[in-house]
């Protein structure tokens, strides 16, 4: 038997509940994992709270993320015992995910723990903090470098946009940061943001192009933020696009693209090929001990239904670390 968060929809209403499960009810894989952490990314409030179309299988275990080691295996990679980790796949949408005491998936979705991280520090990055490495390594594949000047950070106090501040600053780029909560600014600029500027400079509709600022941006944010982003990157430069925050719409025009040779770089960490995944876990592991350390709170499972509501309505700073054993 094992305690797990479940969402269950009723006349076209989602209900998240606390269960204790049978381990006959896990569903099909041929790895089964005791959980150890999971997280809350702003998909998972999506899906625990209903207010989005994220789960598309009812009942459904949500947690896009899992972290703990492997009680029975049948996939060559993994033995009992080995510490896995576990980011997207539709796990937490169309098939059980991580918040709950135990899992079963398959085992090509999972990677061994990156050493040296422990299953808190791995969960307190999560998808938010890998997605966040992604968008840094698309700039940089593209060809953004330190040198080049500033970068913009928006949703700067979620969970993408914090770890965003202090990758990029561990890097040595100049980050600026934007945020709707400006009283948090002291703790943007202790994650590594060197200016913090206001949303709303950024959340309205705007001119095509703008003022050329911006060597390079990580937006977690969407719509018009996105746009006037662009609209202010400055000629050559990059935008790595991985969010909606503010919405899934994108009303701009072509000129930034065609005028300044703007590149819209579009970042997607579920289903992320195996080596991006793991480059970005080794980057994370090797050179985010601190930046790991500064960004997570750890609450219990049962503490998760209410941690998403506050999620959604922008309460949570940085990242929600689920102990899923507490
Ligand atoms: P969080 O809820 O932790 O952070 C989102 C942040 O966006 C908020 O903290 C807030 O920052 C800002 N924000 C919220 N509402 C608005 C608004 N109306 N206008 C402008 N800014 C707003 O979420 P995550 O960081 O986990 O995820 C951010 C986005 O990235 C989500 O849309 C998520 O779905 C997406 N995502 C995509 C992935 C992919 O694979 N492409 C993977 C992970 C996330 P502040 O208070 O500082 O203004």
């Amino acid at each position: 038997m094992f305690r797990a968060l479940v969402v269950e929809q009723h006349e076209g209403k989602s209900h998240a509940s606390l269960q204790t499960l049978d381990d006959a009810q896990l569903p099909e894989g041929d790895v089964t994992v005791r959980v150890a952490h999971s997280t809350l990314n702003y998909k998972d409030a999506l899906a625990i709270t209903g207010q989005g179309p994220v789960v598309r299988k009812f009942p459904m275990v949500p947690g896009i993320d899992l972290a703990g080691t492997v009680e029975a295996s049948s996939h060559a990679a993994f033995r009992p015992g080995d510490q896995v980790l576990l980011n997207g796949f539709g796990v937490g949408e169309v098939h059980w995910g991580g918040l709950s005491q135990r899992a079963r998936l398959s085992g090509d979705w999972q990677l061994p723990l990156p050493a040296p991280l422990t299953t808190l520090q791995a969960m307190s990055v999560g998808t938010a903090g890998y997605t966040a490495m992604l968008c840094v390594m698309a700039l940089e594949r593209y060809g953004i470098t330190p040198g080049q000047g500033e970068i913009l950070v928006t949703g700067a106090n979620g969970g993408v946009g914090s770890f965003a501040i202090g990758i990029l600053a561990q890097r040595g780029y100049t980050v600026v940061a934007s945020t709707g909560r400006m009283a948090e600014a002291a703790r943007l600029k202790q994650l590594g943001a060197s200016e913090v500027i206001d949303r709303a400079t950024l959340s309205a509709p705007g001119k095509p192009l703008g003022k050329e600022r911006w060597a390079g941006v990580v937006d977690s944010v969407g719509s018009h933020t996105l746009v006037n982003a662009c609209a202010s990157t400055r000629y050559g430069g990059a935008v790595a696009a991985c969010g909606l925050a503010q919405g899934l719409d994108f009303p701009a025009t072509v000129a930034p693209f065609i005028l300044r040779g703007v590149a819209l770089l579009g970042v997607d960490s579920v289903y992320a090929p195996r080596a991006l995944r793991e480059q970005a876990w080794a980057i994370l592991a090797r050179d985010m001990q601190e930046v790991i350390g500064q960004v997570a709170e750890t609450i219990p499972l049962s503490g998760a239904a209410d941690a998403a509501a506050a999620l959604l309505r922008g309460e949570i700073k940085g990242r929600v670390v689920v102990d899923v054993n507490a």
